[in-house]
């Protein structure tokens, strides 16, 4: 029989990669319910595609046109945060692929629902992924990482990850974790140009095609201090036991170094449609139809330390981590804010580091963090970030 899919997030990047995976293996899966924020056209060829039983649209208005559109068909739309959860919580398997914190309810919902939970949205688990993981743990959920370099550590860690679950990956022997990072469309542009950079540069990739969000981020490396804290989060780890370098080729999607000296690395083109059809099948493994690695036409891996100057973001998430608390949220709150401010041509590019250092010094970490805490954070966050974004 095959297994119901949720795609959270389906009209974005990941969501698309995803059901491109999901419709060459229709004897495996079954869509049932499609979400997205307010690009009802995309998502009206979406439920063309795929007939899902439902289709939630977390802009009211998007909903309503939709409705107008699917009139006649078998999908049920809905409309709003409430329905978004419960979709979250429906299907046998749920891709989280929302952006940003707007996926931590319906990522908690899903887990809540002891799915099996595949998250590309980072967000959610560098705000609150302790609690997420505990969560997890206590429903039975499984939850399996889509981003490339927590996907690549998952398959090199015993068990197939199931460590993950069970309490961490120190108990299996790890001594650290390397993620790999390309370093971006700016690794080699003179920091002085950096306040010149333009949103179109910056969403420009060299390695990946990603949304606008992720694709800044990666280029001001705040990508790999979310992965950093992302991996502490979903292996059971410390600040310290992970290390960020620069692989300018993204082929080595990250590596898991352990106690006896092996280091375990997975490699393969950089298309999400491979981590993503290792998550779908996990335990098994399915085509993806992402393209081949070829190792002939690979043949160089160059590997560097990050340049921490050029960017501070590096320093200021493992300094979140290290904090703890609300800390992390309250970072990605604010980096959220910055990004979005650059990508409306509000704020230069150079400033996205210092307004989250200026949030984050106006921050008490305090300890722990549940969700109203994290919420909370969050918010505040975003409220100071806009300012020091408008100062
Ligand atoms: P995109 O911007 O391409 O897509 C985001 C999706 O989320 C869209 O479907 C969008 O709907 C929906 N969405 C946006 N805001 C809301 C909201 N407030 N409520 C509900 N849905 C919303 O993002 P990506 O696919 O690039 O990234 C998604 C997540 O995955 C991010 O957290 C990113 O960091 C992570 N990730 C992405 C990778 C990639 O290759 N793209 C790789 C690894 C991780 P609409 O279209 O209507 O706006």
């Amino acid at each position: 029989m095959s297994a119901s899919v949720a795609v959270l997030g389906a009209t974005g990047s990941v969501g698309t990669s995803a059901l491109d995976v999901i419709g060459r293996h229709p004897d495996k899966f079954r869509v049932t319910a499609l979400t997205a924020n307010a690009n009802f056209e995309a998502m009206r060829a979406q439920c063309a595609a795929f007939s899902p039983d439902c289709a939630v649209m977390a802009e009211p208005a998007a909903a309503k046109q939709l409705q107008n559109d699917l009139a006649a068909g078998g999908t049920q739309v809905r409309g709003g945060a409430e329905a978004l959860c419960e979709a979250a919580a429906a299907a046998d398997i749920v891709v989280c692929g929302i952006v940003g914190a707007a996926g931590l309810r319906p990522t908690l919902a899903a887990v809540r629902a002891g799915k099996k939970v595949l998250i590309a949205n980072k967000e959610p688990l560098v705000m609150l992924g302790a609690h997420i993981m505990r969560e997890a743990r206590a429903h039975g959920a499984s939850v399996i990482p889509l981003d490339s370099e927590h996907n690549a550590i998952f398959q090199c860690l015993p068990d197939g990850g199931a460590k993950i679950n069970g309490g961490g990956a120190r108990q299996a022997g790890v001594a650290k974790i390397w993620l790999t990072g390309s370093g971006g469309p700016f690794r080699k542009l003179p920091p002085d140009e950096f306040a010149k950079v333009t949103p179109a540069q910056a969403r420009a990739h060299p390695t990946w095609e990603m949304g606008p969000k992720i694709s800044v981020d990666s280029a001001t490396m705040m990508n790999k201090g979310l992965e950093l804290i992302e991996a502490c989060a979903l292996f059971s780890l410390d600040a310290d036991d992970v290390e960020i370098v620069v692989h300018p080729q993204s082929v080595i999607h990250s590596m898991v170094e352990y106690v006896d000296g092996s280091i375990l690395a997975q490699l393969g083109s950089p298309d999400m449609r491979v981590p993503i059809a290792g998550a779908l099948g996990w335990p098994r493994r399915i085509d993806s139809g992402a393209r081949r690695l070829n190792l002939l036409e690979c043949a160089r891996f160059d590997f560097e330390a990050p340049d921490l100057a050029r960017f501070p973001c590096i320093g200021l998430a493992r300094a979140a981590a290290r904090d703890g608390g609300v800390m992390p949220a309250a970072m990605n709150a604010a980096n959220e804010i910055a990004v979005a401010e650059f990508l409306k041509g509000a704020l230069t590019f150079d400033k996205i580091p210092r307004v989250v250092e200026g949030v984050m010094e106006r921050t008490e970490a305090g300890r722990g963090c549940d969700l109203e805490s994290a919420l909370a954070a969050d918010a505040r966050a975003r409220k100071l970030g806009a300012e020091l974004a408008a100062a």
